[in-house]
């Protein structure tokens, strides 16, 4: 970056400019030209080792386990806008950045539903799932109001459009603790030079995510009512740790506004059951959420269930720890 901007200003400079300093400054401007773009940054280009993350949890995960990693290089692949990777179009650039990709790092469970296509297009990519081996929560109900109870199959996690698992397994501590160890497993046999230092810094974040889990079980257990109304299904895996209850989603659908009929019955469940508090999540609209803590009564907070946020290693420690001091105040005695 540095190195072509001073090159291409270079010319027009060169021949209007005959001033002594310029001249110096300018045999200083080549040889750092020289430096930076000598054969070493080639090499370096050839021997690195690029890991594209689908999106922000994967991502997080990857710059914990390749900090200090020489020559490792990690791309998000769905930015902070994102959110939950639900419904996402694959964009022409996407592909693009998976061609250079030596692995791709997903989720999996459904959550990327392009994932077909990029098999697909580019079948020597290699792909690694960091929810392999993880007990997979069904997914509730998903708006069938009409239909009757038919118990849906259950489904394999190719994911079709009604995931009919719940694909939110890093809203969990321990589940993100097993996909750190399928990530550095998976990492470590894509990347073997590397795979010590992956190995390290495995541990060293699961350390701190044990901690952390430790820390919350000790917030939360004891408290009496752990009933509580989230935005979308993020949180089962969540709710199964803590021992929390969810009585109902406002929007099982993040995309589209919950209809008038849901948010009122929504707003019948929590006026007959006296649940306290209603979260939104900060990566959509609060206006639901809000409409229904308003008519019923129950406090509104937000619940983040980390897709998106700072973009530094100890991101999923930070949002985490702030949701054990949310959920203390809003379901406090
Ligand atoms: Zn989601």
């Amino acid at each position: 970056m540095i190195t072509f901007k001073i090159r291409s200003s270079k010319p027009a400079g060169f021949r209007s400019v005959h001033l002594p300093a310029f001249k110096t400054m300018l045999s200083f401007i080549l040889s750092l030209c020289l430096l930076l773009s000598g054969c070493g940054v080639r090499e370096k280009e050839e021997d690195s080792f690029r890991i594209v993350t689908s999106f922000y949890p994967m991502y997080i995960m990857a710059l914990n386990l390749t900090q200090g990693v020489p020559g490792v290089q990690v791309e998000n692949m769905a930015g902070q806008q994102a959110g939950c990777l639900h419904d996402y179009q694959l964009q022409s650039k996407d592909m693009q950045n998976l061609q250079k990709a030596d692995l791709f790092v997903i989720n999996g469970a459904g959550m990327e539903s392009f994932l077909e296509d990029v098999k697909q297009q580019l079948p020597s990519l290699p792909i690694l799932v960091t929810s392999q081996g993880i007990p997979l929560l069904e997914e509730e109900d998903h708006s069938h109001e009409e239909e009757s109870e038919h118990g849906e199959e259950q489904g394999s996690h190719e994911g079709h459009e009604h995931g009919e698992v719940n694909p939110h397994v890093w809203v969990s501590i321990s589940d993100a603790i097993l996909q750190v160890e399928n990530f550095s497993e998976g990492l470590t046999e894509a990347d073997p030079i590397h795979g010590e230092q992956y190995r390290k810094n495995a541990e060293i974040y699961i350390e701190k995510l044990e901690t952390l889990r430790e820390e919350m079980h000790q917030a939360l257990d004891g408290l009496e009512d752990k009933r509580i109304i989230t935005f979308h299904e993020a949180f089962p895996y969540f709710a199964q740790e803590f021992g929390l209850e969810i009585v109902k989603v406002i929007n099982r659908e993040p995309e589209s506004q919950p209809s008038a009929k849901e948010l009122a019955e929504t707003i019948r469940e929590i006026r007959e059951t006296g649940v306290k508090a209603v979260f939104a999540e900060p990566q959509y609209p609060e206006s639901a959420a809000n409409i229904v803590a308003e008519e019923s009564g129950a406090g509104m907070y937000f619940l983040d269930p980390c897709t998106t946020g700072e973009e530094s290693p100890d991101a999923y420690l930070n949002a985490m720890r702030k949701n054990m001091e949310v959920l203390k105040t809003a379901l406090a005695g």
